[in-house]
């Protein structure tokens, strides 16, 4: 299933124009979640309305079905008949159904998050998946989402057209790596879709990349979506408030082999949550992992030690250390299960937000108080 039969199965990329066809065609398996969460138009609603539950039932797709072909025995709704593109084309507005489901498109649909997305929110009440993209040349490429989500067929295959994806969707969740997460938020921002990022690792110009599609974009971003985490922030804030450099504040995070930028986002936002308590920046004062003759340490330094091994999910320690006594505060994941619930909540809270930066404490409805943490590292 790899490339090679994936250059013997052309893709459709369904252009806007083509999107009553396409929905036709890529009908979700009967009894399927996709299936089910079809809404056909309400009727003696505005035209705008409308139009907009007709996208919610006709979603333009990102690719063809998938060999074996899903039984198209859904019935097409009535709503497939009507051209939906005129709306697929508005430009950046929040782009909430007023009544229907969600449409939400996964970008690094076949990674580790992107799978227990795909099954967490083939299963969400008010969702329907639009859409997954993987990168070029991946092998998941022309799959059956249903296939990467072990659940019934989605009749929607895997693509690599993020342009289609963006303007399919009402919320993309991207859980890829730092250069596509910045090259999304561009189409985030063409088409006002509002984008979830959880995504970490990103450099100074890939957040800045960010920062300016939120602009035009609803875009959460969270170096860690899990509600204990967040929690933890707070926590971490408050500690280094009270807490003056008499204290030494070191943050020690694990994670399984896999994990290719270190220290993790989530330690640097706590790093960072630390150093607002401190009243300064964590730019200021990070310490990035010692070596060799590091000479001793420096008042108010906030350190970092990353360790990688086996298949941790996500540890993180935040040490405080004074002479004489020492508070350790820690979180440990045992299942992507939480992150993935955690993204699911930021879907359905960013659907229809107006454009701007906003992390899980807006989506939790909680605040550190004194600035954000945009948790883009
Ligand atoms: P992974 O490597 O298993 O998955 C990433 C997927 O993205 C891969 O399938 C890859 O092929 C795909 N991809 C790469 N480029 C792409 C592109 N241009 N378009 C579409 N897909 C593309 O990694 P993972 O463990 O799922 O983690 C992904 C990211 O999420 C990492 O940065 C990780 O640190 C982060 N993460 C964040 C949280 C959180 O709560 N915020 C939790 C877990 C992981």
């Amino acid at each position: 299933m790899a490339g090679k039969t994936q250059a013997k199965r052309p893709m459709i990329k369904t252009s806007p124009k083509a999107a009553p066809k396409a929905a036709t065609k890529t009908a979700p398996a009967a009894g399927s979640k996709n299936a089910a969460a079809k809404t056909p138009p309400a009727k003696g609603k505005p035209l705008a309305e409308n139009t907009k539950n007709l996208k919610a039932a006709a979603p333009k797709i990102v690719a063809a079905p998938a060999k074996p072909a899903p039984a198209p025995t859904a019935k097409p709704a009535p709503a497939a008949a009507k051209p939906a593109a005129p709306l697929a084309k508005a430009g950046p507005k929040p782009k909430r159904q007023l009544s229907g489901a969600t449409r939400v498109g996964i970008a690094g649909c076949a990674g580790r998050m992107g799978q227990m997305l795909l099954k967490m929110l083939s299963q969400a009440p008010g969702v329907l998946v639009v859409g997954g993209t993987e990168r070029r040349g991946s092998p998941a490429l022309g799959m059956d989402l249903g296939a990467l989500a072990g659940t019934e067929p989605f009749g929607i295959t895997v693509g690599d057209d993020p342009a289609l994806l963006f303007d399919s969707a009402d919320v993309v969740i991207d859980f890829t790596n730092p250069s596509a997460t910045a090259l999304h938020a561009g189409y985030a921002a063409k088409n006002g879709t509002a984008h979830v990022i959880g995504t970490t690792g990103l450099d100074t110009d890939q957040q800045a990349a960010v920062a300016r599609a939120a602009q035009r974009a609803p875009i959460v971003m969270a170096a860690n979506m899990s509600l204990g985490v967040n929690l933890l922030e707070m926590v971490v804030e408050q500690m280094a408030r009270i807490l003056d450099t008499d204290w030494d504040i070191e943050v020690v995070e694990m994670h399984h082999r896999h994990k290719i930028d270190a220290p993790s986002g989530t330690a640097l936002a706590l790093g960072e949550a630390a150093a607002r308590g401190r009243g300064t920046t964590l730019r200021r004062v990070a310490k990035r992992g010692r070596d060799g003759q590091a000479g001793p340490r420096a008042k108010g330094e906030i350190g970092f030690a990353a360790l990688r091994g086996g298949d941790v999910v996500g540890d993180h320690t935040v040490i405080f250390a004074a002479d004489g006594e020492r508070v350790e505060v820690t979180h440990k994941a045992s299942s992507r299960e939480l992150f993935a619930r955690g993204a699911v909540k930021a879907v359905l809270w960013a659907a229809g937000k107006g454009p701007g930066l906003y992390t899980m404490k807006d989506v939790l409805g909680f605040s550190v108080g004194g600035g954000t943490s945009n948790g883009g590292q």
